[in-house]
């Protein structure tokens, strides 16, 4: 960038400096036309484009009170919106963009969501998917059920496939002696 002083267009980085969150980097510049010195900060940047064509720094204390209402009642707490912020946030920015779409943002709040508290989930979906009748809960819930069943399953089979090695290897071992 140009020296803010004399515009010339290039400058010295004499000393950088990491911010204690990590997410930033602070360094002091010399222009080695004027002489003079200034800083520069260097952030991954990533904005969000609300609805409104708006951009905003992406905040993960947004994320926390768009959820904390429908979290209302629930047995969750703060330390556990702090990491579905974290999750949040993990989740869009790898997809490399600088600005991602509000929408997005409500969609990569779901999953972390879902598996934190199911009610609280059904409740944000409700507004963000923008229920309009009971089939829309209704299909939601049997979204879940079904992979709750399928978890079920799972574990069944691999409940019965543990006895039947369990069993296999003490009728080896019953052969053996
Ligand atoms: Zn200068």
């Amino acid at each position: 960038m140009f020296c803010p002083f004399c515009r010339h267009p290039d400058s010295r980085v004499v000393d950088s400096r990491t911010s204690d969150d990590g997410t930033s980097i602070r360094r002091r510049r010399q222009c080695p036309n004027c002489g003079r010195r200034f800083s520069t900060t260097e952030t991954a940047s990533l904005a969000v484009i609300k609805r409104n064509g708006v951009l905003e720094p992406f905040s993960r204390e947004k994320i926390i009170s768009g959820v904390r209402k429908a979290c209302q009642g629930r047995p969750v707490t703060d330390g556990d919106l702090a990491v579905l912020a974290q999750k949040v946030e993990e989740a869009v920015r790898a997809s490399g963009a600088s600005q991602i779409d509000a929408n997005e943002v409500g969609l990569a709040i779901l999953p972390p969501l879902r598996e934190l508290d199911e009610v609280a989930y059904l409740r944000y979906a409700s507004v963000y998917q923008a229920f309009e009748s009971l089939d829309d809960f209704e299909e939601s819930i049997r979204q879940l059920r079904e992979e709750h069943a399928g978890a079920a399953r799972r574990e069944a089979d691999a409940s019965a496939t543990g006895a039947e090695q369990a069993s296999s290897s003490s009728a080896g071992r019953g052969v053996g002696e």
